[in-house]
Formats: structure tokens, sequence, C-alpha cells
């Protein structure tokens, strides 16, 4: 149910609001609007009618019941799109179109130093690396793990970038946050119910990924999972998803930019190289993602892509992604954004 006070409610109210919420046995969340405060009561729905009585509470305008399964996440309990900051000066959500750049994974200091200046030197806002690498194979590379954290570290240190990397268990999670600006959880990951509650629990942006064989309505359940642990910074990826098509990797769905916009507050990123799996596919994907509205991408960038750890067939090389950048300012520009 959402309480949706009167525009200037008192503190008083919304406390008193908050205390019988509590009393119900619900947990509460308050959402600031920019003319009045709405209080999401989430909680087993069989007790909706107890909470229907706050309607007669000092301040309340109203109580409504959220239709949609995913609550917090919600258009309904929220209808001003969620700006999620990131550092004091990058956050997703907002006029900015957001560019995450970087390789797969971090795989040495001359590595990620060499990409982290590239990409920023490009224009790109934040730093992406995989430390933790849920890889398909057993045998293949599984990242550096709290040394490529250390790494990340330095060269957000040496460029002023800020960093997302992946979490792929909620064991080393915590590990992950102490060091990263922003919590990828990975498509292979993104209904571990257990790895979404912890994320949930951390107090860093996530950045969560549709899982490959997952509809948008699952994508806001797991969304839901992290904020009812009440961590609200959620990002979602659009990362392709399993067709029938063996052209490309996976099928990047990028109506999904226009049906979340319609569902969420939340924001909405593309990951091109992920979704297509074929570097010459990545540039049409990137301007055409910011043509639909999303706000941000996230690309694989790797100085040397022929000899990568993982996913070179996807990664630009940094003379491409500068080329890619200069030309996505004037798709931003046309939508009304900046880059
Ligand atoms: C990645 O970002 O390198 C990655 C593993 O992505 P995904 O989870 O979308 O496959
Ligand atoms: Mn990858």
């Amino acid at each position: 149910m959402i309480i949706v006070m009167k525009a200037g409610a008192a503190q008083k109210d919304k406390d008193e609001v908050l205390r019988r919420i509590k009393e119900l046995g619900y947990t509460s969340h308050v959402i600031h609007g920019t003319t009045r405060d709405v209080i999401g009561a989430i909680g087993d729905e069989r007790g909706k009618a107890a909470l229907q009585a706050l309607d007669s509470l000092h301040g309340v305008e109203n109580v409504v019941p959220i239709l949609q399964p995913y609550k917090l996440a919600s258009f309904e309990v929220k209808r001003e799109p969620s700006v999620v900051r990131i550092s004091d000066n990058v956050a997703i959500g907002g006029s900015q179109v957001v560019i995450m750049a970087g390789p797969c994974s971090v795989e040495s200091e001359e590595q990620i130093l060499e990409s982290a200046l590239a990409v920023k030197k490009s224009g790109a806002h934040i730093l992406r690396g995989g430390a933790f690498k849920p890889r398909t194979s057993p045998y293949s590379f599984q990242g550096l793990e709290e040394e490529g954290l250390k790494l990340l570290a330095k060269a957000r240190d040496l460029t002023g970038l800020p960093f997302v990397t992946e979490v792929i268990n909620p064991e080393t999670a915590d590990m992950v946050a102490a060091y990263a600006d922003v919590l990828q959880i990975g498509a292979r990951n993104s209904q571990n119910f257990a790895l979404l509650k912890k994320v949930g629990q951390l107090g860093k942006p996530v950045l969560l990924k549709r899982g490959m064989a997952m509809t948008i309505q699952e994508l806001l359940m797991s969304a839901e999972y992290i904020m009812s642990e009440g961590n609200q910074s959620v990002i979602l990826c659009e990362r392709g998803i399993r067709t029938f098509e063996t052209a490309t990797r996976n099928t990047l769905d990028l109506s999904a930019i226009p049906v979340l916009k319609g569902k969420t507050h939340l924001p909405v990123v593309i990951d091109p190289s992920h979704g297509t799996g074929n570097h010459h596919y990545v540039a049409p994907m990137c301007y055409a993602a910011v043509a639909a509205g999303a706000d941000g991408l996230i690309v694989e960038v790797h100085p040397d892509p022929e000899h990568a750890s993982s996913d070179g067939a996807q990664s630009l090389k940094p003379i491409k992604f500068d080329e890619m950048m200069k030309k996505l300012r004037l798709f931003a520009d046309a939508g009304g954004r900046t880059l």
C-alpha cells in the first residue's frame, strides 16, 4: 500500500503514520517527492484492510494499493525519475548520459591503468572492470579477485573515475563493497536472491543486469529484492537476452528502454558489448540506445582485445571507443541530453 501524504504535511503526522505502519507489522519506506512525500508500507498482502484505515489519520491524503507485484521499483510509488548518485560529480538518471567503460576483466596493473586513462580521455564517467568473473567454464580465467579490486582503486586514484565491478556471491560482497563505487550484479546472478538481499544491505549503488532468460517483470522483481532491504540506489541494465538468433551473442532488447521507462522510476542503462558479442555492432547499438532514451551505457574497452583474458571479440580498442564517443554526442544532443 502507498500512503500519500498531503502537500506540506507536518513531520509529526508522518511520524504517526510510520508508527502505525510498524505497529501493523509492515516495513515503511519514505519516498520524498518534490511536492509531497509518499510512504510505502511493504509486507504481507493479506493485511491490506488494516492499512486502509490509515486514511483517516491527520495529514494523509489517501491510501492506495500498489497494483504491480514490484512496489518500491514501481512508478506508482514514485512518479519522478530516480537519480542515483555515484560520486560527487557523477549521477545516473539525470540529464547526463553516463558512460561506463573499461575491460571485461582486470588483468594487470598496466592493462587497467592504460584502459582507465584511455576511457577517461574519451569522456567516460565511470571505469568498469571485473575482479571476480562468473565464467561459464570453470577452466576459464576467474579474475584477479582482491588484487583486481586494489588495481581498480589505483586506477580511480590516478584518473578520478569511480568504478563499477561485479560481485558474485554474498561471502565476498563486503570485501567488494569496501573498494567499489558501484556493485554489479551479473546476468548469471540476477535471480540469486541471497546475493540480491545482501547487496540491498550494503549501501552502495547497484547495477543490476537482466538475466539472459529473464522477463522485464522478473528484472523489476529482482530490483525489488534489493530495494526492500533498504537500498534504493538501483540501476537497471539490459544486456541482451537469449533468443533463437545466432548471428549475435545475445539479442539486445532495446525496447526494454521504453518499456521500463513506463513502469519504473529507476534509471536504465544498456550494455551493447554483451548484448551483441561483436565489437563491430557496439557503436550502432550505443547510438540507438541513447536515441531511445537510455540513461547510460556500459561498454567493454580493452587496449589489446586480441589478447584479452575474456570477451576480446566484443571489446572496443580505445581509438574506436573515442570515435564512438564523438559521434554519440550528436545523439545525446538530439535527445536533449548531455554526455
Ligand atoms: C560483464 O559485465 O563482464 C559480464 C559478465 O556481464 P553479464 O553478466 O551481462 O554477462
Ligand atoms: Mn564481459
